[in-house]
């Protein structure tokens, strides 16, 4: 099947899904948009009370902040895939549960392997979860890291540095090395694969992170 026709079929399934029990309160799955083509795929946490009422992900004011960033760096949503860990809303914005995420994951897996993005921004902690589960935010933001053969750069959820200002320049500059970061994926290939560390918090001085600088 060619990657447009994955992209379509995931978005019809998960409209109908009723896999995990976020179906119940759901007016719309919400299970991305953006082109096949696209460079870079954003994976955020869940869908809020505006993306729950369009069906479109990122469109309150941490969408408006996303396209923000992305225009800071020349780019537009249109150029780039987003998507969430979880495609329908938790009640009241709660954090998903381990078993949502899990139930959903089938989704996620086929969008990645579709689009084969040069780069996966994990937007939050939950995103991050997928890849880094033992990782802490704050010692791997920013750092282009290559998880089971995926150019993978976990990042503060935009909705994160709206409610902590400190946070808004830190966001800033990890957006800010995505063009270089795309413009060298191909090259940066032979970079090692990331091992996990078996440890609960990984020690950063442990962590095979490339430097891009
Ligand atoms: N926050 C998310 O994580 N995803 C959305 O789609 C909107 C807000
Ligand atoms: Fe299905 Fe995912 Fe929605 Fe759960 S969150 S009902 S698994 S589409």
């Amino acid at each position: 099947m060619d990657p447009q026709s994955v992209l379509d079929h995931v978005t019809q399934e998960a409209s109908a899904c009723t896999k995990c029990d976020l179906h119940y309160s759901r007016k719309n799955a919400v299970a991305g948009e953006g082109p096949a083509k696209a460079e870079i795929m954003f994976i955020g946490e869940g869908p809020g009370f505006h993306e729950n009422q369009q069906g479109r992900p990122f469109v309150g004011a941490a969408g408006r902040f996303l396209d923000e960033l992305l225009e800071g760096i020349g780019m537009h949503r249109g150029q780039v895939f987003i998507t969430n860990v979880v495609k329908c809303r938790p009640p009241g914005n709660r954090d998903p549960r381990p078993e949502e995420i899990d139930a959903c994951s089938d989704y996620l897996e086929r969008q990645m392997q579709a689009l084969n993005p040069k780069v996966i921004v994990t937007l939050g902690r939950h995103s991050m979860g997928r890849f880094l589960p033992h990782a802490k935010i704050s010692d791997v933001h920013g750092q282009a890291m290559r998880i089971k053969g995926r150019l993978v750069v976990p990042m503060y959820h935009p909705a994160a540095a709206l409610h902590q200002r400190s946070l808004r320049p830190v966001i800033e500059r990890d957006f800010a090395s995505l063009p270089e970061l795309i413009q060298n994926a191909t090259e940066n290939s032979e970079y090692s694969e990331y091992e996990e560390p078996t440890a609960e918090r990984s020690d950063p001085k442990q962590l095979n992170l490339f430097d891009l600088s």
